[in-house]
């Protein structure tokens, strides 16, 4: 039995020593400059998308509310509140992906907000210059989330949009939290730090992540080394202006809330 146990162990070693490891990558479609620049429209289907990944985040064409990937179905959270599973047919403008495979799984402390939740990430991150895939399965007895108004074109941009966003104050909301962290060097493609959304346990409720209050439950952690993009073959995004990092934009959008 001995023997077992320590091919095991060994196993197990080997495993902990590579996160990111082989297939493991993150998938992105379009850029966060593009959809805060109100490039709403892409050309990837969810049928497509679901061959890069089962974990992710992102939106729909027209800004028709928020999504959520998660165990391989995709979520379309609308300003109701409410989650509708999304047709392959269906297109994106902005989505990350990726195949979730924790690394680490360690128990989420009680009574953090959302600043103490990303500083205790932090503290987890052993590499903050790769991406993160975050899994966080809980209880939280507050949480913010917030949808967006599907857009007619021709379209605002999306600092301008969110004053439209519509806001749900969810109690001990039982669910997971869809998060990525990206480096701050990676800006002007994603959001850099941490960008969250929520599904609830039952799949009918969700959005993205404004505040909340944590309970009990357990955070994985997935470290990723690589980065496959695609980009819109769309004129739209070939007119677009997309340099720069937009820091102060990219607050207003991503973490206003009340
Ligand atoms: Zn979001």
């Amino acid at each position: 039995m001995r023997p077992v146990c320590l091919v095991l162990l060994a196993a197990a070693l080997v495993l902990r020593a590579q996160p990111g490891a082989a297939g493991d990558r993150v998938f992105q479609y379009s850029t966060i400059n593009a959809l805060l620049a109100g490039l709403y429209d892409g050309d990837l289907s969810f049928g497509a998308l679901a061959k890069e990944g089962d974990f992710g985040l992102g939106t729909l064409n027209r800004l028709d509310g928020e999504m959520v990937a998660l165990d391989g179905a995709f979520y379309q959270v609308r300003t109701d509140g409410h989650a509708y599973l999304v047709p392959e047919t269906a297109l994106t403008p902005f989505a990350v992906m990726t195949r979730f495979a924790a690394d680490r799984t360690v128990p989420l402390p009680a009574g953090l907000d959302l600043k103490g939740l990303t500083a205790y990430l932090d503290g987890l991150i052993q590499n903050p210059n790769h991406l993160y895939a975050v899994r966080i399965d809980g209880v939280f007895p507050a949480l913010t989330v917030r949808s967006v108004p599907a857009q007619t074109s021709p379209y605002r941009k999306l600092a301008q949009v969110i004053e439209d966003q519509v806001e749900f104050h969810l109690k001990d909301a039982e669910g997971t939290l869809v998060a990525f962290r990206t480096p701050s060097f990676l800006a002007g493609l994603n959001v850099p730090g941490y960008h969250l959304h929520f599904l609830s346990k039952d799949r009918s409720r969700g959005g993205h992540v404004l505040g909340l209050e944590t309970g009990s439950g357990t955070i994985a952690l997935d470290e990723i080394a690589d980065l496959e993009m695609r980009l819109p073959k769309l004129p739209a995004f070939a007119a677009a202006d997309l340099a720069g990092a937009r820091a102060v934009e990219i607050g207003k959008v991503e973490k206003q809330g009340n």
